[in-house]
């Protein structure tokens, strides 16, 4: 009933910025070349997430934003995978019982979109190209406790922000383009790594950092790693993703920070975009609703490839 959900919603929605995280999780789902975050208030009025992906079909709109709902498992060997990438059928329920949500969606081939109204159930006719546009209203509007502990316009805009660069920087080959209160904040095209990285980071991130190529067996390492001299422009630059997610391990984190030491001996904060690609049954991304931390069969062996593969990469910078 309403309260389970709202409580249920609790543990995926906590600020705007989670509303982001799923939203543009959705479109990239849906094969998404271009998306559009428009906010109002930080997200707090309005947060809308528009892509060109391949649309839902009228007849399936309600069906989005039930629980446990979810089109993205196909059959039962879909099962792990689907689990893997933590697809659940749960975040726009979530988000539609604690906040005014509608959907409006152009499905492949049809004559025109359709928009739903997630509190009044109503489905009509609407404009658009191919693909969904998804509209959040009012956050918690129904539950002040957890309006209150929103922090200001400003500070929601930046987590906001910070939700969209995790995506940007997994997603090279995706343009994305953010608004705040009708302003262009910014703009990424579709770009190799390297140069979304300089976009979305620091111009300068590039020439001061070296490329990671490691792992070995079902692991794969790669990406970048900053050099101590690196400039920044913020403090904390430090991007991990297992399989194509954004996660925060300690275990990864450490090993990073272990490979600094050994080879730097530095004591700055080391700033790096890594992605770890692991077989699916090795890792379990599920064992928290966010989807950001995660769980490794073999934790020390992450942590040696890990460790070698940037000490690998900060050593031959030396030379
Ligand atoms: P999940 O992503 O775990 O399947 P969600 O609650 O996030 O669950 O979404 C429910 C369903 O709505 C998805 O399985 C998908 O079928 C559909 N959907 C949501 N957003 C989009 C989108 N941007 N484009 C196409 N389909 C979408
Ligand atoms: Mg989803």
């Amino acid at each position: 009933d309403e309260l389970i959900s709202q409580i249920a919603a609790g543990e995926v929605v906590e600020r705007p910025a989670s509303v982001v995280r799923e939203l543009v999780d959705n479109a990239l789902d849906a094969g998404a070349a271009q998306i559009q975050l428009k906010l109002l208030a930080g997200g707090i009025r309005s947060l809308i997430v528009e892509d060109d992906g391949c649309g839902i079909p009228d007849s399936e709109l309600p069906l989005a934003i039930k629980r446990h709902a979810t089109s993205k498992i196909g059959s039962l060997d879909d099962l792990e995978a689907v689990a893997t990438m933590g697809f659940r059928g749960e975040a726009l329920a979530a988000v539609s019982s604690v906040a005014e949500l509608s959907l409006v969606s152009r499905f492949e081939g049809a004559a025109h979109a359709w928009r739903l109204d997630a509190r009044s159930g109503e489905l009509s006719p609407a404009a658009r190209a191919r693909g969904t546009s998804v509209e959040v209203r009012e956050l918690f509007f129904n539950t002040p406790a957890r309006r209150k502990f929103l922090k200001t316009e400003g500070t929601e805009l930046g987590h906001c922000l910070e939700a969209l660069r995790r995506h940007a920087l997994a997603r090279p080959d995706v343009g994305f383009a953010v608004w705040h209160e009708g302003k262009l904040v910014d703009q990424w095209r579709a770009a190799s790594l390297a140069q979304r990285i300089s976009e979305v980071l620091n111009e300068d991130f590039i020439g001061q950092s070296r490329e990671v190529n490691g792992g070995a067996g079902p692991m794969r390492i790669h990406g970048r790693v900053g050099l101590p001299e690196a400039a920044r422009s913020r403090a904390d630059m430090q991007y991990v993703y297992v399989n194509g997610r954004y996660v925060r391990d300690k275990l990864i984190a450490h090993a990073i920070r272990s490979a600094f030491d050994d080879v730097l001996h530095g004591n700055r904060q080391p700033s790096y975009v890594l992605f770890i690609d692991i077989a699916p049954e090795l890792v379990d991304v599920n064992v928290h609703p966010t989807k950001i931390e995660v769980r490794f069969r073999d934790g020390r062996e992450i942590h040696q490839q890990v460790r070698r593969a940037v000490v690998a990469a900060l050593a031959l910078s030396r030379t």
